[in-house]
């Protein structure tokens, strides 16, 4: 077979105490690597766009290493097996893979994951039959424990994780509140997805905002899905009912700081004064759930109590930009480039 050309995605500079600019990356064209024994070639079909990947950029200490300079960026991807030089893939097979920012990869097989797709798109498994669909079902079932009646507040309400999150709290019956960036992000979050209410946090301050909440939660935010931090998570902290619990998912308006100290205010009377549990999440903890998540909430799909909506960039070229505008909220749902069709 002749060399395949394999265009890629590299890590050129770290933004340190800044926004994400595309000369941070480099696009070069290389030829395909060659699998070894015991590895697939994979062709990505599409690549996922997360905002973890913003932390990998830093060198700041987190709970994964970072990418080198000049390395391929990290994603995962769901990809096709070209050649197989292992017995347990063959050619066609659709698996889900660490391939990142790039055309082609070859891994060890044993560090792919075949998909069935059972009439879902393929593309759903990066997102709410994947990792972020995890996160929104493990991080709100596991810690958040909403029960009926509840209130729960999920911060990124229409992005990948926070659509799904505030889904699976309305089944569970509860009584959901969003925040997101954009009018037409809460007209999705509140008509679409059937959230009771919503805001929109641009242009407010923490005062602004708790008063916001507080009206909209008279009794208080009984679970509190906070994938944003800052400002946000200071009003909802101000505004948290009897025995809380807060759940800290993610802090995407802090990402662009991760080299400075996050200095706000100090929480601990609060959480005193209403017994509430704040707790971290990390999705690779809770991978023994895996099967009861998929399983639940493809029912769920089928049943269209869960709907999910998805941005799609062409092209690896694009990832650069996709990325950069997902972090800015330009997205609307989970973000994806359509890397090559299915052959
Ligand atoms: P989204 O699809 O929600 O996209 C990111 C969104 O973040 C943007 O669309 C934007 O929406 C919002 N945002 C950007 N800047 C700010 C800001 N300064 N203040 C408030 N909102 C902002 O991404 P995901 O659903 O994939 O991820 C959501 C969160 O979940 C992230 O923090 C991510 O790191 C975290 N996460 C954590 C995991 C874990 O295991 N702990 C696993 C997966 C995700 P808007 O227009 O509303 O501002």
């Amino acid at each position: 077979m002749p060399a395949l050309n394999n265009t890629r995605v590299l890590l050129a500079d770290r933004p340190v105490n800044r926004r994400v600019l595309e000369s941070d990356f480099k696009v070069e064209t290389v030829d395909a690597p060659e699998p070894g024994e015991g590895q697939v070639l994979l062709r990505t079909l599409w690549l996922s766009l997360d905002p973890y990947m913003r932390g990998r950029m830093s060198a700041a200490r987190s709970y994964a290493k970072p990418v080198e300079i000049g390395d391929v960026m990290t994603g995962e991807t769901v990809s096709e097996v070209v050649t197989s030089r292992a017995r347990a893939l063959k050619p066609g097979d659709r698996v889900l893979a660490r391939a990142g920012w790039q055309e082609y990869a070859a891994l060890p097989a044993g560090e792919v994951e075949r998909i069935d797709p059972e009439g879902m798109p393929l593309s759903y498994f990066l997102g709410v039959l994947g990792m972020p669909g995890q996160t929104a079902y493990c991080a709100l079932l596991g810690i958040g424990q909403p029960k009926p009646g509840e209130t729960v507040l999920i911060s990124a309400a229409s992005g990948a994780v926070g659509q799904v999150a505030g889904q699976i709290a309305k089944i569970k019956g509860c009584r959901v509140i969003g925040t997101a960036g954009a009018p037409d992000k809460i007209a999705y979050v509140r008509e679409v997805l059937g959230f009771d209410a919503a805001i929109d946090y641009k242009g407010k301050d923490r005062d602004a905002l708790g008063a916001e909440l507080g009206e909209l939660a008279p009794k208080g935010i009984d679970v509190f899905y906070d994938n944003v931090g800052g400002a946000l998570h200071d009003a909802a902290l101000a505004n948290l009912a009897l025995h809380g619990r807060v759940i800290i998912v993610g802090g995407i308006s802090l990402y662009d700081r991760l080299e400075t100290p996050d200095t706000g205010i100090r929480w601990n009377r609060q959480l005193l004064v209403k017994r509430a549990r704040m707790e971290g999440f990390l999705v690779w903890d809770w991978r023994h759930q895996t099967q009861e998540f998929r399983r639940d909430v493809a029912q769920w799909l089928r049943e269209g109590k869960i709907k999910f909506r998805e941005d799609v960039a062409d092209g690896i070229a694009a990832a650069p930009r996709a990325f950069i505008g997902m972090l800015a909220g330009e997205n609307r749902g989970k973000q994806l480039v359509r890397v090559a069709a299915p052959s």
